[in-house]
């Protein structure tokens, strides 16, 4: 008998007919005498429904009312399973986020989880009764409602399982694991059993949104066993994350491929070449809390040097508003920008211990005419920025380049 955290993201539980099914999944772990926390996301759909309806109302929408209003969807869906596991005899009890309570700070739409309060749920897990969790929400220390950002049932999921010490947590999304790269771009994507929290990490801050990143920190910083299953399907183990690489493995050395598309360039032209430049032009992009990613500078020569930098694709207006001063201030030549580009990713620990790998992705991509505007690596990934119509094809062409459509693993 084990205590397991299952969460089940929006598509799993879209309509009542899914809800009945995920409760009739549960009902059957319940049986064999297991422990269950569920943690449930909003109906699909739901979440973007709710944000509509605030900005028909305010263009930028009031935090601490939005979190109010979105943080709503989850408590539509723990109410129907908990009715839905009673209607066929299994004991259950929801909860909202700030009954547990989940204590979060009060930065509204990213919160971060600061302590969880077990106890309400200890007690019902020992009356027999499966416990319920809305996903994605908190509350702060001064009784606000909060959420933890796009995708943070996962955090949530996982926060649990760490403040339960869960034996498991499972997350039951609409694909069967983690695959190579997204399905649903590259029909040859291959699940993969395993995949360390390392490459795990990195995809999910690559833009693989399988996972939420926090959750994946989580899990990391706690010890956490995750496992992302399919809650279509009735058997399957789907894709654990290990913490240790399995040496006996004969694994690709890149593990996948992420992409995103949220991005947008900038590149400032004729920038003078001397010490506190880069402070210049990012630091007015900082203090507006604007997330800077990729960010390239080149040698200068007769003086003056060009300095480019991704930023999230919803910033890029307030970003060039911004640099309109910083430009003239600075005494930049110009400043060049797009907002239809897209980064392309590949992730392995293996490459640590292999080399030429970037050059064979260089190669791949030259070979199909796709240019690469900016690179950024770290020691188990490289990110190259391309032009957002060859999103895909470049990450096909890398898909197949790297031997991941076919199987490696024993
Ligand atoms: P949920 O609503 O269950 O949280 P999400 O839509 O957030 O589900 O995440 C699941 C989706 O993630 C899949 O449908 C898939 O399109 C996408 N995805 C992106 N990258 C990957 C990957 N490497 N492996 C599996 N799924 C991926
Ligand atoms: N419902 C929230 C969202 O759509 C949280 C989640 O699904 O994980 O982002
Ligand atoms: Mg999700």
């Amino acid at each position: 008998m084990a205590l397991i955290v299952q969460k089940y993201g929006g598509t799993s539980v879209g309509t009542t007919e899914r809800i009945k099914n995920v409760a009739r999944r549960i009902a059957k772990w319940k049986a064999q005498g297991h422990d269950l926390v569920i943690v449930v996301s909003a109906m699909s759909g739901e979440t973007n429904r709710l944000i509509g309806l605030a900005k028909d109302i305010q263009e930028y929408p009031d935090a601490r009312e939005l979190d109010v209003l979105v943080s709503t969807g989850e408590q539509v869906t723990i109410g129907l399973l908990a009715m839905a596991l009673k209607e066929i005899g299994v004991p259950a009890k929801s909860y909202c986020g700030w009954q547990v309570p989940v204590v979060t700070d009060s930065s509204h739409s990213k919160a971060r989880i600061q302590s969880i309060d077990d106890a309400a749920m200890r007690a019902d897990l020992d009356a027999g009764q499966v416990v319920i969790v809305a996903g994605f929400q908190g509350i702060d220390e001064v009784g606000s409602i909060t959420t933890l950002g796009r995708g943070g049932s996962d955090t949530s999921a996982v926060a649990l399982a760490a403040a339960l010490k869960a034996d498991e947590c499972q997350i039951y999304t609409d694909v069967d694991g983690v695959y190579t790269t997204d399905p649903r771009v590259v029909p040859e994507a291959r699940r993969l059993k395993t995949i360390t929290f390392e490459e795990m990490i990195e995809m999910a801050s690559l833009g693989s949104k399988v996972l939420q990143i926090r959750s994946v920190e989580f899990a990391g910083k706690y010890k956490v066993r995750l496992r992302v299953l399919s809650s279509f399907e009735e058997e399957g183990e789907g894709t654990l994350i290990t913490f240790e690489e399995d040496q006996n493995m004969e694994k690709a050395v890149v593990a996948g491929i992420a992409f995103d598309r949220n991005e947008a360039r900038i590149n400032v032209k004729g920038v003078p070449d001397k010490p506190g430049i880069a402070y210049q032009i990012l630091g007015p992009i900082a203090d507006a809390n604007i997330e800077v990613d990729m960010i390239i500078q080149n040698v200068g020569e007769h003086g003056t040097t060009d300095f480019s930098f991704t930023v999230p694709r919803g910033e890029f207006q307030r970003t060039l508003g911004i640099l309109r001063d910083v430009q003239t201030h600075i005494g930049a030549t110009k400043i060049d920008a797009d907002d239809k580009v897209a980064k392309i990713s590949i992730v392995g620990v293996g490459m640590r211990s292999h080399c030429g790998i970037a050059s064979t992705m260089f190669r791949t991509l030259a070979e199909e005419g796709i240019n690469i505007q900016l690179i950024s690596t770290s020691e188990i990934k490289v990110s190259v920025l391309v032009d957002e119509k060859y999103l895909e094809l470049g990450v096909r062409v890398l898909h197949k380049a790297f031997g991941l459509d076919q199987a490696v693993e024993a």
